[in-house]
């Protein structure tokens, strides 16, 4: 029978990680009962550098709970980070894994319609939210902008769908296979291709605690997904400078008229503004350059994403 491993990314999170670890307990039982999913079946939780007592609840729960295994990070790394060394970790142990937050905002009964799409034969399933009733209007329209700019900007994910997905033992051997160090989940897992199909769920408010996504992570968040799967802002600096170069041409003509017509005429004002622009323009051009450079650069060093101080099964 399937192993069903549910991956859990925690950074902070001691107010919540107990009422997950039963709720999700129970679900797990109910499965079992059913035989749907075999009784190696665990919960991982990934720590990930929590300064709070995060950590040793996590080593109370995996000792009194069968079903509770976890991994500590040597550092915060970062959700996406966590969440890959959680999913390189379970698929060891796993057949079927579901990586879901640990605030409770994933409705954990989308993961009976999860498992039965896997056993119809499904590598991929997205969990996507249906409505955003309970998130806050500027935790909803910001997240509403995110999914607009990232597919303008080429960048191609599932809309309105979190990390809260199942994956096959297999997809996530391929995902493994994604080599680069920056990695963004949400737009490279549907690039690993198998049959995929979506379940939609309700999300809830956090149970308890707060955000660990401020407005400030969440940027990073966008221009990092941006920058690592699309050229196409250095794309759109491309036309806008081939545009500009195309209006100097028209303009330099028509300065050499009037030269020749001798009406040279005293423009400041139109001098000021044009080198203001050209060089507020040459600044942001030369700094979406440095993004990518960037990219390049830490890729480069190879660095691990993550350090896996500690198992616990
Ligand atoms: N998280 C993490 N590392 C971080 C920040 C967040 O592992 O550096 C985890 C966090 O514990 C939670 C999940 O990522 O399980 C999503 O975070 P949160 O619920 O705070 O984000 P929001 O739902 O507000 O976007
Ligand atoms: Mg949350």
């Amino acid at each position: 029978m399937d192993c069903l491993y549910i991956v859990v990314p925690c950074y902070n999170e001691q107010e919540v990680i107990r009422e997950t670890t039963k709720r999700l307990t129970e679900k797990l039982c109910d499965l079992i009962n059913n035989n749907i999913i075999s009784n190696a079946s665990k919960i991982m939780y990934v720590d990930d550098g929590s300064k709070d007592n995060t950590y040793s609840i996590i080593k109370e729960l995996n000792q009194e709970n069968q079903y509770v295994s976890g991994v500590k990070l040597a550092h915060n790394r970062g959700h996406q980070n966590a969440l890959v060394a959680g999913l390189e970790t379970a698929k060891n142990y796993a057949d079927i894994i579901i990586s879901m937050d640990c605030d409770l905002q994933d409705d954990i009964n989308a993961i009976d319609e999860m498992i039965e799409k896997y056993k119809s034969g499904c590598d991929i399933v997205y969990g996507v939210r249906n409505s955003r009733k309970k998130d806050t209007a500027f935790k909803r329209n910001t997240a509403q902008a995110f999914y607009k700019m990232m597919n303008f900007m080429g960048a191609e994910v599932v809309y309105n769908h979190a990390d809260y997905r199942l994956m096959s033992k297999r997809a996530v051997e391929g995902l493994c296979e994604y080599k680069e160090v920056n990695l963004f989940l949400r737009g490279i897992v549907p690039m690993i291709g198998y049959k995929t199909d979506i379940v939609y769920y309700e999300r809830g408010e956090r149970f308890a605690g707060e955000s660990k996504y401020p407005l400030k992570k969440m940027i990073n968040f966008a221009l990092d997904g941006i920058t690592s799967l699309s050229i196409k802002p250095i794309r759109l600096i491309l036309l806008l400078g081939t545009m500009i170069f195309a209006v100097s041409i028209i303009m330099l003509i028509y300065f050499l008229v009037i030269y020749f017509m001798g009406k040279t005429v005293q423009g400041w004002t139109s001098i000021a503004i044009s080198v203001w622009a050209i060089g507020g323009l040459q600044l942001l051009a030369i700094g979406v350059i440095g993004e990518y450079l960037g990219k390049i650069y830490l890729e480069t060093k190879q660095r691990p994403r993550y350090i896996i101080e500690e198992i616990l099964i």
